[in-house]
């Protein structure tokens, strides 16, 4: 079985697929992560963000010590990682990863729980359950701006806000894999509700799709 979980920064995708994964037994993969590892190995290496072949072999050639790297969580890889997604070539060149851990889950799990942007309509178009998990940018910049303060006491409310919304725009802007709910996606706004309502809804979901 395959679950594809999408939306905008801060929804609350990787807690509740994660909490799938991990009821259900299935293998988790958060997608951001690669294009976050993708975006710091550009940074630390001074890859020129223009050139798209470069760029794409950063991505090609992730080893998982970059994966696991610290620092991938900052909000400066974050824009990074927006803007090198935009790139076609870095896109494909993640591509088939994705897709072989949603079709062969590791350790022999009977399934795997990916998050992302473009889960639901590039690489999982058949994915057996889609979810695109939203809530307002104010709420979602609020919960990023309590995560951030509890790294960096100096982090500020309206920056938070700011970069989130710009991310957001870049995201669903760009001509390639555009964030987007899929035609069949369960859409689920969080804004007003806490994790553990969020994981009902989508349990609801789920049992309702495997009876
Ligand atoms: O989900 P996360 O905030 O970690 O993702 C970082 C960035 O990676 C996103 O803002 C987006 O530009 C890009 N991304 C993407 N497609 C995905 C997952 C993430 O373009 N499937």
């Amino acid at each position: 079985m395959m679950i594809a979980i999408d939306g905008p920064a801060a929804a609350g995708k990787g807690t509740l697929a994660r909490r799938i994964a991990d009821t259900l037994g299935f293998a988790y993969l958060d997608t951001g992560s690669l294009y976050r590892a993708t975006a710091k190995k550009i940074l630390d290496n001074g890859i020129d963000q223009d050139d798209a072949a470069a760029c794409a072999n950063a991505a090609m050639t992730l080893t998982p010590v970059e994966l696991a790297s610290d620092g991938l969580r900052t909000e400066e890889v974050g824009q990074a990682a927006s803007k090198v997604s935009a790139i076609p070539e870095v896109r494909a060149a993640l591509l088939e990863y994705q897709r072989n851990v949603a079709a062969n889950p590791p350790e022999g799990k009977k399934g795997a729980v990916l998050d992302g942007r473009d889960v639901g309509t590039v690489v999982c178009p058949d994915a057996d359950v889609k979810f695109f998990i939203t809530a307002s940018a104010e709420v979602r910049a609020e919960r990023r701006y309590k995560e951030l303060r509890e790294v960096d006491e100096n982090a500020i409310h309206a920056r938070v806000l700011k970069e989130m919304k710009e991310r957001d725009e870049r995201d669903s802007s760009r001509a390639v894999a555009p964030l987007k709910p899929a035609d069949d996606a369960t859409i689920i706004d969080s804004s007003g509700l806490n994790a553990d309502q969020v994981f009902e809804q989508a349990c609801d979901i789920i049992v309702a799709k495997r009876a």
